[in-house]
């Protein structure tokens, strides 16, 4: 069942005025909260190659989060920045898979709004309210995906890899690259869930994010579909800049993993022993390290045009990135050298969490955002006191 069909009355999502948005935004992280318990609750029998979390996505639909970083105009709650990584947290708690498909939706959303005309924001907008789930696909194997056009047609040929959510989303977020070579942004409708191929994800973890290949050959294309210009999907600082919001979902797999350390530690009578405590602490240190670096990215990311140098924020977020890596590794052995063998026997669901985030770990290149990094570092004239003012 797709997500649509899963979710089919439409979300009771009405326009505020401005000063009701903040409320409407703390109903929102509430509701997050609460989908994070259900979800993870199913997430152990979710927990299979090839699956699509149909219920957990009806649930977005649902409480208005596939709506929510809509502008007040469009239904939404112009959901972003700190309110946005409570969500992301809370979700992430429940599910990294459906953490991984929210993000997407949510980038998907934001890149249409940024570069797209009001008729194309219209058309998400639309779509999201009535419980479509987007998605961003932009990575390529060797047969990358291209628009073709002739005449008065235009279509696509080739295909998209990696893709969350294949063969559920009817209209993902794709790049492709048209005969002068330009890369553009494109939201084809897909009516044929057999075009997805998930036969090749056969991961260690993120089983349930239905992630695979996806044909695109003699999908047509319309005017509206064609989003911005050449180079926006890459354009900075937002295009690295939104690493926070993964860095969010990875944060909210953290505190899943921390919570079911502390329960294990009460309830085996062990968290006095010395060891069993510093391994605690430290554990803590690790979720709290993450959640500093994972608002203070969201606050910086997210601050208004101007208010700070673009190259700074994408600093900060490419650091992000790899504080939140580092310090989820480190809880990961930590957690699994308290708890011993239960930790990788299932169905405990600290060894489901440990290989959903372990494998959602893996970003693209991690080496180049800490380099790029070092080198902005490297030219400025501030000192660390002033650094990230
Ligand atoms: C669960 C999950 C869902 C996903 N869903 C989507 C999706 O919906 N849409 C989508 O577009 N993608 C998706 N992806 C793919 C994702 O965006 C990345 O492309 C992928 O995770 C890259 O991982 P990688 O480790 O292979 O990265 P790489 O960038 O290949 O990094 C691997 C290592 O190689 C190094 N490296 C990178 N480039 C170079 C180089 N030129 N020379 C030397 N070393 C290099 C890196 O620093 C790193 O150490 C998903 C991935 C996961 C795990």
């Amino acid at each position: 069942m797709t997500a649509a069909g899963a979710a089919s009355v439409t979300a009771e999502v009405i326009s505020l005025p401005d000063e009701r948005a903040s409320i409407r935004r703390r109903l929102l992280q509430r509701s997050a909260r609460k989908l994070g318990e259900e979800a993870f609750a199913r997430a152990g029998a979710y927990d299979e190659d090839g699956v699509f979390p149909d219920a957990d996505v009806a649930g977005l639909h649902a409480s208005g989060l596939l709506a929510a970083n809509l502008p007040l105009e469009f239904g939404g709650a112009a959901l972003s920045g700190l309110p946005l990584s409570e969500v992301l947290r809370a979700i992430g708690s429940g599910s990294l898979a459906l953490g991984r498909l929210f993000e997407g939706h949510v980038n998907a959303i934001e890149l249409v709004l940024r570069y797209g005309n009001h008729e194309q924001a219209g058309l998400v907008a639309q779509e999201a309210r009535q419980g479509k789930l987007f998605g961003v696909w932009n990575t390529d194997g060797s047969n990358d995906l291209r628009l073709i056009q002739k005449l008065d047609r235009t279509w696509l040929e080739g295909r998209k890899i990696l893709a969350s959510g294949a063969g559920h989303i009817e209209r993902p977020l794709v790049t492709a690259t048209d005969a002068d070579g330009r890369r553009l942004m494109v939201l084809p409708k897909l009516d044929a869930p057999d075009r997805a191929d998930l036969s090749g994800w056969r991961a260690q973890g993120m089983r349930a994010s239905a992630t695979g290949a996806v044909d695109f050959t003699g999908v047509e294309i319309k005017p509206i579909e064609i989003v911005g210009r050449e180079g926006d999907y890459e354009r900075q600082p937002w295009f690295s800049g939104g690493a926070w919001r993964f860095a969010a979902v990875h944060l909210g797999g953290m505190e899943r993993l921390f919570d079911l350390l502390r329960r294990h530690l009460q309830e085996t009578n062990r968290g006095k022993d010395p060891h069993q405590a510093a391994r605690l602490g430290r554990v803590t240190m690790a979720v709290e390290t993450a959640r500093l670096w994972v608002a203070q990215a969201a606050s910086i990311a997210e601050a208004p045009l101007g208010s700070r140098a673009p190259e700074q924020a994408v600093a900060y977020v490419n650091l992000t990135r790899l504080a939140v890596e580092a310090a989820a590794l480190d809880l990961m052995q930590l957690v699994q050298r308290s708890v011993g063998l239960q930790a990788f026997l299932r169905p405990n669901p600290i060894e489901r969490i440990s290989r959903d985030l372990a494998t959602y770990l893996r970003q693209p290149g991690p080496d180049r955002a800490l380099t790029d990094a070092a080198a902005w570092i490297l030219a400025q004239p501030l000192g660390a006191q002033d650094l990230w003012r």
